[in-house]
């Protein structure tokens, strides 16, 4: 019995959200009493490997073959399965990200094993029994889920669990998987980077507007205080709606879910819709003119007021913060 996690990277790097599933996996296979293996898949660096030591992996299956050099969900869920086998794991643990999303119910049906998607805290192992908490209902309630098969599969929700260092040292093994021609349905032959702002889903930081402010040609302000705070920047669905702001910046029930560490949001009412988006993160602060607005009922820190006043005040402040 062993714990596998997967940790995707992003042009050979590895984002914040991977360490947590590391430092995640680590704390299963403590309560497992067992050891943590990743799975890396693509060209990554052996010092960027060995990182990973660092938050609890003891041994890393480095795939480094040029059919798998572009991800392809079924190919991709195929060695993460192949390498579960290989090291016999109970738990195979991923990070609930737009890949994983796609890997993991892949994954648990290939080892015929229970699936949590969007975890949001440790498994509670009582009596035998496996439960995991995540959040339902587009975050208006928890589901505890117990899981009855022997393997289980987890995506974690990022920025739910918090890194921890414990300082290993990892192993690390080249493995060559088995690629089936039927799992290559896709070839990528080309990315092309679309903008190197920060991706809003990994932000840590997140500097939203609404409708409340008025027009696509006032988002300067908006860009301005999230380059200061080196934020991402969201919006509500009208504004993409009304091509105020590209579509991937909308969040809420019918766009990206993500969970912050802060988020500010300038002139956005708080409809029950946006919030299922964004209520999970840590500290939200809200800027709005209408003291009866519902975001401030889920608001940490609230000012009321015009957002063409005080927006430009932060920014002020920052600078002269920075300078
Ligand atoms: P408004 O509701 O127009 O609010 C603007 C706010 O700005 C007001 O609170 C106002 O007081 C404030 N304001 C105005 N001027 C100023 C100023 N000068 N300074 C400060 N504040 C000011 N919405 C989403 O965002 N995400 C979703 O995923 C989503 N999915 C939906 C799914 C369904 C099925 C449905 C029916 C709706 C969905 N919506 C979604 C829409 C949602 O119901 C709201 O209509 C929307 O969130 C409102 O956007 P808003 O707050 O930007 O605009």
């Amino acid at each position: 019995m062993s714990v596998l996690v997967y940790v995707e990277n992003a042009e050979g790097k590895f984002k914040k959200s991977i360490f947590e599933a590391v430092s995640y996996a680590k704390a299963i296979a403590d309560q497992l009493n067992t050891s943590l293996t990743a799975v890396s898949i693509g060209n990554v660096a052996q010092d960027e490997l060995q990182k990973l030591g660092n938050y609890g992996a003891a041994k890393i299956l480095n795939v480094n073959q040029d059919a798998l050099k572009s991800f392809i969900n079924q190919a991709y869920a195929s060695v993460i399965a192949e390498a579960a086998e290989k090291i016999a794991a109970s738990v195979v643990v991923l990070s609930n990200s737009f890949s994983g999303k796609g890997l993991a119910p892949r994954i648990a049906v290939k080892l015929n094993a229970g699936l949590v998607d969007g975890a949001i805290s440790l498994p509670e192992l009582n009596d035998g029994k496996f439960i995991v908490k995540k959040t339902a209902f587009s975050n208006k309630a928890f589901a505890y889920v117990e899981l009855h098969a022997d393997k289980k599969v987890i995506s974690l929700t990022p920025n739910s669990y918090k890194i921890v260092e414990a300082g290993g040292q990892a192993a690390i093994e080249d493995f060559a998987a088995t690629v089936k021609p039927t799992d290559l349905t896709a070839l990528i032959k080309d990315i092309v980077r679309a903008t190197d702002k920060v991706s809003l889903p990994d932000a840590e930081l997140v500097v939203s507007a609404g409708r409340g402010l008025k027009g696509p040609e006032n988002w300067a302000m908006v860009e301005e205080l999230a380059n200061l705070l080196g934020a991402a920047t969201a919006c509500s669905k009208p504004v993409s709606d009304a091509d105020w702001r590209p579509h991937s910046e909308h969040v809420g029930q019918t766009g990206i879910a993500i969970s912050p560490n802060l988020y500010i949001a300038i002139g956005i009412s708080g409809a029950i819709q946006h919030l299922a988006g964004v209520s999970s993160s840590k500290v939200i602060v809200v800027i709005n003119k209408d003291p009866e607005a519902p975001f401030f009922k889920v608001a940490d820190y609230g000012i009321v007021g015009d957002a063409f006043e005080i927006v430009p005040k932060l920014i002020e402040e920052l600078k002269s913060f920075k300078a």
